[in-house]
């Protein structure tokens, strides 16, 4: 088997086992086999790269960054839909189809209404060539590189797909996919998304499309536009698009009256929660696309479809008391204590208000009877008060100005939708909370301790730090509640177990905020010890790759507190790892440093993944475009002749491998 032979051949299994994987939802393979396998592609792909293709299933881990969406006229125009509420709406809507086609018995498909943000997108030949959103219905913006990254979207299709297409469709996050994007935020001390269709349709618009890729996102379709499809009608065009590999949703049915059609509406509108995701409705087709073409458009929407909107879960009660949380990192959380309601099959107790804004926003007071209502978040929301039945006397919700935990005056910064609490190292609940973050699995994985035990302990006066723990004996955490000898040994024990945790992890434990797994690694590798980040001002951090303004204000924050300093003081006397181990430094040094490369062609004794590690362990930054800013690039055979023109034009020295090995 030749090279070209042998990636052809992993690009084609890959795709299969992608298609198999995120729109069958029926893997072959293991997750390990498939990174292998990716990974054996990737290598052969950088070192050859004169078999680029760009369908291959690695550009779906993204890294492409999109500065502007370009504009993009939709070749055929993408309508909103009409809505009904109920069977006879619908029914008025076939007397009108029928006084449009005459009398002539007419069928439908009936199709779920998925919430998400609507996107077109283009095949020729069999390859996406486009993804464009759907904007004003004319013109939208072109989020290709981003919609690449989303695994259900096929970058080249099979079967006997027609040479030139648009496909429309619907982006969105999965509740559970939703779900663990918030839980990991709320771990770094972000605030949530509100919900997924928002953060859906958010996502298509960043800038870094690894961000995208990270993101679970997916693609449902639902319609085929074009010329000479070969395709008679709507449940037909399903089918099709599901043979060329498509993700669509098989719920879908062809209903011949409209009874059939109501059967299905009533029995989604009970069964929408057990789906995967959020739908707010039905959507019902002309089968028969000849009579779709008959019937046209109105200036909004098709005269062959309809959606059919399920009622929210909507309920009213009275809103009781508003309290106030304190995170961990001390951001303050209203909250709407409510009298238990049932709502969409569970008692409700409890909303979440968000923020100042929105309470002021919607006018929300203490005693009000509000209307609740259950969307895709995880809290139900409250969307409005029934003013009719507002108490006499009652007064606005004035905002806690103080922290409901430490008294200390909350502020709010420029932005920020969020009031803090700056009480950092003297409110309880933060102190808890940062301790507990400290012990928990993903951070220093304290065994033999919980977060009750953290509390307790600092109940009883233990400890008032994460450093605390270091100190503590067998003898004082014995007599505490529900402890026993041999608990209180395990715990010690899993506390002076966790001093052999690597620095990038005790780097996340310290909890400093924004700083979560990926970003402590980052600044672990690039400082490689705690004296180092420690010294490093706004302008170094923001130098390294990724790390945002946002993050560099408070690394730098955080050790400007002596408070912090004086607790990683201890937490390294005690022994824990504040840089990085002799095996990750021994491949790394600063002869790189400042110095910026363009690695380009392909290289004899070293791949390009490898080169591109060994100029980042050597303190330097790989740049995968030339500007006055590149300080050599690294040229292999067949290299670009553009890039080599324009290095010679901006004068950056062009050097060869060994040359390049040599600096080291
Ligand atoms: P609306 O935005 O309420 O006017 O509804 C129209 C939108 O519903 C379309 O732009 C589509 O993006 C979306 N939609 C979701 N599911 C479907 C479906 N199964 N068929 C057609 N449109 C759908
Ligand atoms: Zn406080």
């Amino acid at each position: 088997m030749t090279i070209q032979q042998k990636i052809t051949s992993l690009r084609d299994e890959l795709r299969e086992h992608n298609h198999n994987y995120y729109v069958l939802d029926n893997p072959t393979i293991s997750d390990y086999e498939f990174d292998v396998k990716l990974k054996e592609l990737q290598k052969l792909e950088e070192e050859n790269p004169e078999f680029y293709d760009e369908t291959s299933p690695t550009l779906r881990v993204g890294g492409a960054v999109t500065k502007n969406f370009e504009t993009i006229q939709h070749e055929h125009r993408m309508y909103s839909l009409d809505n009904s509420y109920s069977k006879d709406d619908l029914e008025d809507w076939e007397k009108r189809i029928q006084r449009i086609l005459g009398d002539v018995p007419v069928e439908y498909t009936c199709e779920l209404k998925y919430d998400g943000a609507s996107i077109s997108l283009t095949y020729e030949d069999g390859k996406l060539v486009r993804a464009v959103t759907r904007g004003d219905g004319y013109q939208g913006d072109d989020v290709t590189t981003n919609i690449k990254t989303i695994k259900s979207v096929p970058l080249q299709l099979k079967g006997d797909y027609p040479p030139k297409f648009d496909i429309r469709g619907e982006i969105i996050l999965t509740l559970e996919g939703f779900a663990k994007m918030n839980q990991e935020r709320i771990a770094n001390g972000e605030e949530p998304y509100m919900n997924p269709r928002n953060t859906a349709s958010g996502s298509l618009k960043l800038q870094d499309s690894a961000l995208v890729a990270e993101r679970p996102l997916e693609c449902l379709l639902y319609s085929i536009v074009g010329k000479n499809l070969e395709i008679t009608s709507q449940f037909e065009m399903l089918d099709k698009a599901r043979s060329w590999g498509f993700k669509v949703p098989t719920v879908a049915k062809h209903c011949k009256t409209t009874n059939e059609v109501m059967q299905f509406v009533e029995h989604w509108d009970v069964h929408r929660h057990d789906l995967p995701y959020e739908t707010d409705g039905v959507v019902i087709k002309v089968n028969s696309l000849r009579y779709q073409e008959e019937l046209g458009y109105t200036a909004k929407a098709p005269r062959w479809a309809m959606a059919y909107k399920f009622k929210a879960e909507q309920v009213s009660t009275v809103l009781n008391e508003i309290t106030y949380q304190v995170g961990r990192t001390g951001a303050i959380t209203p909250v709407a204590n409510l009298e238990p309601v049932l709502l969409a099959g569970t008692t409700v107790k409890r909303a979440s208000l968000h923020n100042a804004d929105q309470i002021e926003k919607l006018d929300i007071r203490e005693g009000d009877t509000v209307f609740v209502e259950k969307g895709g978040e995880i809290i139900p929301k409250i969307i409005a008060v029934d003013l009719g039945k507002r108490p006499e006397g009652s007064h606005p919700t004035q905002y806690i100005q103080h922290c409901p935990e430490c008294e200390t005056e909350l502020i709010r910064k420029e932005g920020e939708a969020q009031h803090f609490c700056p009480n950092d190292t003297g409110c309880p609940t933060q102190i808890t909370g940062r301790i507990q973050h400290f012990i928990s699995r993903k951070a220093m994985d304290i065994e033999g301790m919980g977060s009750e035990t953290v509390e307790l302990l600092f109940k009883e006066g233990l400890i008032a730090n994460y450093a605390d723990l270091y100190v503590l004996t067998k003898e004082q955490v014995m007599p505490l509640e529900r402890m026993a000898e041999k608990s209180a040994e395990n715990l010690v024990n899993g506390v002076e177990a966790s001093k052999t945790i690597p620095f990038e992890r005790v780097l996340f434990a310290l909890g400093i905020r924004y700083v979560g797994e990926t970003v402590a690694k980052k600044l672990a590798k690039a400082y490689k010890n705690i004296d180092a980040l420690k010294a490093a001002s706004e302008e170094e951090l923001v130098s390294v790759d990724e790390i945002g303004g946002r993050i560099a204000e408070s690394v730098v924050q955080f050790f400007a507190n002596p408070t912090n300093v004086k607790i990683v003081e201890r937490l390294k006397s005690y022994g824990l790892q504040f840089s990085l181990s002799e095996e990750q430094l021994e491949n790394q040094s600063d002869k790189l440093k400042g110095q910026t490369f363009v690695v380009s062609g392909v290289f004899e004794t070293i791949g390009r993944t490898e080169l591109k590690k060994l100029i980042e362990d050597n303190g330097g930054k790989v740049s995968s475009s030339i500007s006055s800013k590149t300080s050599f690039l690294v040229a292999g055979a067949n290299m670009g002749p553009s890039k080599k023109t324009k290095a010679e034009g901006l004068g950056v020295p062009i050097i060869s491998e060994q040359e390049f090995l040599k600096m080291l």
